[in-house]
C-alpha cells in the first residue's frame, strides 16, 4: 500500500476502535501524542527498510520487518519495558500497534507477497489476496466509471484508479474515524 494510504487506513481504524471500545467499557479515547506517534508509525516497517534496507540483516523488502516476528518482538519489547518505564512502553506499544496493521493493510492492498514467517520460512506462510490482475481488473471499473467525469487534465491509468479506490476507503475510514473522536 502507498504511504497515504497506510496514513488513512491505520489512523481511521485506531480511532474508530478505540472509539468503539470508549463506548463499550469506558476506555481512554487516543491522545493528542498517540495520534502523532501512531501516524509516524504507520508507516514504521517501510522506514525500517527505508534506513537498513538491502544491508546484510534485511536482505530485501519486507524480509524482516513485515512478519509475525517483527511483531511478537516490539509487543515482547513493550510488555517488558511496562514493568519500569510506562511512557517508553506506550510508544512501543504503538510501534506494535502502527507496524500490526501496516502488515495487514499490505496484504490486504497486494500486488506482491508477504511471508508471515520471514526470514525463517521461504515458502510457508506467503499471503498475498490481491495480486497485480486483481489490481488491474479493480483499477479498470474505478477508471471506467471516473473516466466520465474527471477533466482532461489527468491521464487515469488502472493503477492509478486503483490508488484512488485504495485512497477513497481510507478516506472514509479516516473521517469517520475524526467525526466519531469529536463527538
Ligand atoms: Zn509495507
Amino acid at each position: 500500500m502507498e504511504q497515504i494510504g497506510h496514513l488513512q487506513w491505520t489512523l481511521g481504524i485506531m480511532l474508530i476502535l478505540t472509539w468503539v471500545l470508549h463506548v463499550i467499557n469506558g476506555s481512554p479515547l487516543l491522545s493528542g501524542w498517540d495520534i502523532f506517534i501512531l501516524g509516524w508509525m504507520a508507516h514504521f516497517p517501510d522506514l525500517i527498510d527505508l534506513l537498513w534496507g538491502k544491508k546484510g540483516f534485511n536482505s530485501h523488502h519486507r524480509y524482516l520487518t513485515h512478519g509475525l516476528f517483527f511483531l511478537a518482538f516490539w509487543y515482547i519489547l513493550s510488555y517488558i519495558t511496562g514493568i519500569y518505564l510506562p511512557v517508553v512502553s506506550r510508544i512501543i506499544f504503538l510501534i506494535a500497534i502502527g507496524s500490526t496493521l501496516h502488515i495487514a493493510e499490505d496484504i490486504l492492498a497486494g500486488g506482491g507477497y508477504i511471508n508471515l514467517f520471514s526470514p525463517f520460512t521461504k515458502d510457508f506462510g506467503k499471503i498475498m489476496l490481491v495480486s497485480r490482475d486483481h489490481q488491474i481488473v479493480l483499477g479498470k471499473i474505478v477508471k471506467n466509471r471516473a473516466s466520465k467525469y474527471i477533466l482532461g487534465t489527468e491521464s487515469l491509468t488502472d493503477d492509478l484508479a486503483f490508488f484512488w479506490l485504495i485512497t477513497m476507503i481510507g478516506s472514509a475510514f479516516f473521517v469517520a474515524g475524526v467525526g466519531l473522536y469529536l463527538l
